[in-house]
């Protein structure tokens, strides 16, 4: 395998998107992906050892990950590229073996002062805090140096647990010489990815909020795999307000904003939108956009065989253990685990 600078992204995905994350999460990867994966190694794994630091369903998992690498495949990611890989994390245990190798050069003040375990752990409240939960980005910091990636967009919540992988890989080529390649800075991947502010659909029925699966009523998001009659539905009675003009404006007009938004997000024209002053015609514009692309990702996610997955899964981690296996070992020589 030729060592092309390397992008990794995770594949997150979940049962019940909507098309905020769409919008403002896969397609820009997506995109992201089909514009590099020529002169890139792009590699998309599902981080199936991180999904239960907190509590899941251990029976609809295995499931789950399966069909979390179907959306990704149902939206367009190009994973029959040649310089695309697609893998589970589990299937490669140098994850879980490097992991522990950085454990030990890490100390517990260190992810003691992580911004997302303090917020999640303090979310749980009474229960059980797995150490699986504190420990996580040590193991993020095994996905990464594992491929020596360079590249890893990374939004906000994340950035903190990048620069850790950074000082751990530092840390580890002082001692021991050049054993990781670094990952680049938060900043230079603000740089490589495109540093615009992301977009953030706004709730249907309240447009001073975001779109957002935890929505109580529903009535406020449009899901993935909602029928489109609903979605139709609920976009047609989107709250708006009384201006009676059509302007990309967030503070004086946040849902007609976002709406104009998702019209362009869906590839209609905001500015066809904004010509009229028509909020009906504008909600018709932005109905018809999304429920034709709910109908295409729908029947695309459906028709994916299960085979194929398997298959794409099962070369994409042949291919991963080799260079994983490469890293592993150069570590373990130089800790002391293998002879020199
Ligand atoms: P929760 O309500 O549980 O926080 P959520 O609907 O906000 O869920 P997340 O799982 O938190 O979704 O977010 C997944 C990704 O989607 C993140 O990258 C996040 O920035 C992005 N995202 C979430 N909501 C929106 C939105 N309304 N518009 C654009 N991007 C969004
Ligand atoms: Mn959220």
């Amino acid at each position: 395998m030729t060592h092309t600078t390397t992008i990794l992204t995770g594949a997150r995905a979940n049962n019940d998107l909507h098309i905020g994350n769409y919008l403002g999460a896969l397609k820009p990867m997506v995109d992201m992906a089909n514009t590099t994966a020529d002169k890139y190694t792009v590699q998309l794994f599902v981080p199936d050892l991180h999904s239960f630091t907190t509590e899941v369903d251990h029976e609809t998992l295995y499931a789950m990950t399966m069909r979390n690498v179907k959306t990704y495949i149902a939206l367009g990611f190009p994973v029959d590229h040649p310089n695309v890989y697609v893998y589970r994390q589990s299937f490669i245990s140098a994850h879980s073996e490097l992991a522990w190798i950085l454990d030990c050069f890490t100390s517990f003040g260190e992810l003691q002062r992580m911004t997302q375990f303090k917020d999640r752990s303090a979310k749980i409240g009474e229960k059980r805090i797995s150490v699986g939960l504190f420990n996580y980005p040590v193991l993020m910091a095994a996905d990464i140096l594992l491929y020596g990636a360079k590249y890893v967009p990374v939004g906000d919540d994340q950035s903190q647990h990048l620069e850790f992988a950074r000082d751990v890989a530092i840390r580890m080529n002082n001692k021991f010489g050049n054993l990781f390649t670094v990952p680049a800075s938060v900043s230079e991947q603000h740089k490589f990815f495109g540093n615009k502010q992301g977009l953030r659909v706004r709730d249907l029925v309240d447009p001073s909020k975001k779109m957002s699966k935890s929505d109580a009523t529903g009535k406020g998001v449009v899901f993935l795999n909602e029928s489109t009659v609903s979605a139709r539905k609920k976009i047609k009675s989107a709250t708006t307000d009384s201006y009676s003009v059509v302007s990309h404006d967030y503070t004086k007009q946040p849902g007609i904003s976002s709406l104009l938004d998702v019209a362009d997000g869906f590839g209609g024209d905001s500015k066809e939108y904004i010509a009229t002053h028509n909020y009906g015609a504008l909600k018709q514009a932005v109905a018809d956009k999304v429920a034709g692309f709910l109908a295409d990702y729908q029947a695309k996610l459906a028709s994916i065989d299960d085979r194929r997955v398997e298959d794409l899964l099962l070369s994409g981690e042949h291919a991963m253990q080799l260079r994983a296996n490469e890293t592993l070992d150069r570590v373990q020589r130089a800790v002391g685990l293998r002879a020199r």
